[in-house]
This record gives structure tokens, C-alpha cells and sequence, in this order.
């Protein structure tokens, strides 16, 4: 084995396969390694506010003067990120508005190209080289095998101007390899900012009591102590949100991981207790009802998260054939809009409803209720983003259709008054 990072090693871990174990002590907040990407990608709705190549969030960051669309800190961080960025640069110009890649088909262009330069082990493979991470490909089921060869088809669709594709099985394998490998960038808030690859970080395995957490400086993956760990001791990270039961965490961890976490907390169920606790009743409420209960609230949540993944993904195909300007399209985005909203999602909302707006105004007639309404919630977006100006005149272009809806003296029109004068 070449390279190596100190302190840590790569060893067969009973009942896991492969993971990683320190060979030296660390104490509570100390760095065992940091470990830069081997491909990462800025998220479309971080656009315009962060550097695409560094992820520093600032004001006044200067555009790519082709595509006028990446934003970067300065030209150094322009000239690094060339190579990556310009898989998109020219084709997001030609595709225009139709331009619509999922981040996962991004990120699979971005490390396709990064394997063709790159001929030698990366910074980011000391321990691990990117071909060898895992890809349960023969774990996918069908549900996820479509939307497999969904991205499969929008990398054809949006990259291979730019960019010599595999053959369909071998990029089969690189999505399965990123889906179960792939970290979620996050910033101090934990919102979402890019998906990135870590060849070397992808070789932790995963513990409900982890030894380590991973944080972000800029691009880099950072890998701290949060238990005093000695010479042996495996290095654990945890693949899941940790909150919810065990159950729920083994359920989480089959379906996306293909495992079942063995831990002591999963053995335990220490905190399942309160994690499940019940109203306090009279009459103690009935094992069945409680079952019940956990599995209507269980679905409802996979529903809701399925939600935004479906509608994006039904915009992707119908807008192969549609137009924007089609109904079914605008329909399709409506709803899309309204998800946003729900999911808090305040730019993708906006970004939906700039295009619905449109062809609305083409399509319905000079005064309609759909298209003031629209308006009014664009604007209150506009406003709630500190977005003033275009806030203003979008809800000016509501007030122009409900004056003659409403007539000038309604309340909601002297509210909406109210509201512009506030701003
Ligand atoms: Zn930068
Ligand atoms: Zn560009
Ligand atoms: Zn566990």
C-alpha cells in the first residue's frame, strides 16, 4: 500500500469488511485527517452566492464571462474550477432554461472527467482508490434502478457533448458508487450546499455510536474525535440521522446502505423508550394502536420526501417532449412550486414560479385570478428573499388584475397596500 495517512489504517473489521482504525490515541476534538474531494459539486440552488470552485460564501463574486452563470471568488478560483466547470459551461448556455441535470448526474460528469486526467493516486486515495469503493450494485432494487437510468439518461442528455461516456453498465456503477458513498455537503446550519466524493472517507464504517464526525472546510472533508479513541480503536461515522428508534435507523440503513447496524446502541435500544414514548392515558392506549400509529406516521414522511424527488423527476421526462409553454408542463411545475414552498425551499419556489408566470400571462385571459394570485406569491417570495424591487413590481402586477377583480376598495387590496408601504 502506497501512501497512507498517519494515525489511521485500513484493516478488516469483524462482521463489515473493510473500514479504518486508528494506530495511534486521540482525544476528544482532535483531527485525525482531513482529506480534500475527488469530486465535488456546488448545488444549482447555492448558485450566484457561493464560488463554484471553493464554496466560500460572499457578496460580489464575479461571473464566469461565458455562461454568466458561475460565480467564483477570483480568477484563481475561476482557473481551477475550469476543468470541471466547463462540462457546463457552454452547454448550460445552449440548453438555456431547459438545462436541468440532477446533482448526481453533475457530480458523475465531474469525477467521468476527473478519472480521464487523472492518471495518478489523488490526494483524496491515500488509503482508498476511487474504482475500489463499494457499489451494491447487486442490491439495487427496480424503484432505484429507474431512477438510476433516469440520470443515466440526463448525463447523455446534458454532458456527453463534453465529455466520452462509458458504456451504460459501467456507469451504472459509478451512480450506484456515488449513491451509497456520496457525502452531502452541509454548511453550520446544515443545509444542503453540494455532494461531494472522498475515495479515503468512504472507507469509515457506520456506528450509531460513532467515534468521529465529519465536518467541511471549504470543499475538504475533516475527520475529529468525539470519544477518546486509542491505538485499535475502529474509526466509526454515522450514515444516518441519529435521532430516530432502531427500527427506523436499521430500516434507514438497509435500504440506502444494504447493512444492519450491530451496535451497542443498536443491541441496547437504550433510548427507543422515550423515543416512542406515548401520551399518558387513563386506560393505557393498546399495543395495536400504537402500531398503527408508527406506521401511518412513517408513511407519511416517506410521502412527503418522495413528494419533491417525484415532481422533479416527472418535470425531467416530461420536459423531454413538452415545451415549458405546455400545460401539463405548467401544471407539473405548479405543483413543484407549491413542494418547494412546503419544503421551505424558498429559491427553487422561485425559480418554478418565474417560469410558470410566463406562459400563464400568454395563456389566460387579460384578467385572471390564477395569475394575480401567482404574482402575489411570487412577490411575498421576492420580499421574504430581500429581493425589494422585483418584490415591488410583481405584486404591483397582482394589485393591477384584483383592482379590476376585486375592485379598488376590497380589503385584500387595502392590505396589499399595507404590506408594499411596509417594505
Ligand atoms: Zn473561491
Ligand atoms: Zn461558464
Ligand atoms: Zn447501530
Amino acid at each position: 500500500m502506497t501512501g497512507g495517512i498517519a494515525g489511521v489504517e485500513r484493516f478488516d473489521s469483524p462482521g463489515k469488511g473493510r473500514g479504518l482504525r486508528v494506530t495511534k490515541a486521540f482525544k476528544v476534538g482532535e483531527l485525525l485527517f482531513s482529506s480534500p474531494a475527488y469530486s465535488y459539486v456546488l448545488s444549482m440552488k447555492e448558485r450566484g452566492s457561493n464560488c463554484e470552485c471553493c464554496f466560500t460564501r460572499k457578496e460580489g463574486l464575479a461571473r464566469c464571462g461565458k455562461c454568466r452563470k458561475a460565480c467564483y471568488c477570483n480568477v484563481k478560483c475561476q482557473k481551477a474550477d475550469w476543468a470541471m466547470h466547463k462540462l457546463e459551461c457552454s452547454a448550460m448556455t445552449a440548453f438555456g432554461e431547459n438545462w436541468c441535470p440532477s446533482e448526481m448526474a453533475r457530480l458523475v460528469a465531474r469525477i467521468l472527467a476527473k478519472k480521464k486526467t487523472q492518471k495518478e493516486r489523488s490526494a483524496s486515495e491515500k488509503i482508498l482508490l476511487i474504482e475500489d469503493i463499494q457499489s451494491h450494485e447487486e442490491d439495487v432494487d427496480n424503484e432505484k434502478r429507474e431512477m438510476t437510468e433516469l440520470d443515466v439518461a440526463g448525463l447523455h442528455r446534458y454532458f456527453s457533448k463534453h465529455l466520452d461516456l462509458p458504456d451504460h453498465k459501467d456507469l451504472l456503477t459509478v451512480f450506484s458508487q456515488v449513491a451509497c458513498n456520496g457525502f452531502t455537503i452541509e454548511d453550520d446550519e446544515l443545509s444542503h450546499m453540494g455532494t461531494a466524493i472522498y475515495p479515503d472517507v468512504a472507507l469509515i464504517n457506520h456506528s450509531c455510536l460513532p467515534s468521529v464526525i465529519v465536518t467541511y472546510n471549504g470543499t475538504s472533508a475533516e475527520i475529529r474525535a468525539v470519544k477518546d479513541m486509542k491505538p485499535g480503536d475502529e474509526v466509526l461515522i454515522s450514515y444516518i440521522d441519529l435521532l430516530y428508534p432502531t427500527d427506523d435507523r436499521n430500516n434507514r440503513l438497509r435500504e440506502s446502505y444494504y447493512f444492519t447496524c450491530e451496535c451497542q446502541e443498536c443491541k441496547s435500544k437504550s433510548k427507543d423508550k422515550v423515543k416512542l414514548k406515548v401520551r399518558k392515558q387513563s386506560d393505557p392506549i393498546e399495543q395495536d394502536v400504537i402500531n398503527n400509529m408508527v406506521r401511518y406516521a412513517r408513511k407519511t414522511i416517506r410521502e412527503f420526501r418522495a413528494l419533491k424527488t417525484m415532481c422533479e423527476q416527472s418535470l425531467e421526462e416530461m420536459g423531454a417532449i413538452f415545451d415549458d409553454s405546455n400545460v401539463y408542463m405548467l401544471h407539473m411545475m405548479y405543483q413543484a412550486m407549491g413542494v418547494c414552498l412546503y419544503m421551505q425551499d424558498p429559491d427553487r419556489a422561485i425559480a418554478y414560479g418565474e417560469k410558470i408566470i410566463k406562459f400563464y400571462n400568454k395563456l389566460y385571459p387579460p384578467y385572471s385570478l390564477n395569475v394575480s394570485s401567482l404574482y402575489l406569491k411570487l412577490g411575498r417570495l421576492y420580499m421574504l428573499m430581500d429581493r425589494h424591487s422585483v418584490g415591488i413590481s410583481a405584486l404591483k402586477k397582482a394589485m393591477a388584475i384584483m383592482e379590476v377583480a376585486h375592485g379598488k376598495d376590497h380589503f385584500y387590496l387595502k392590505e396589499l397596500r399595507k404590506e408594499m408601504a411596509q417594505k
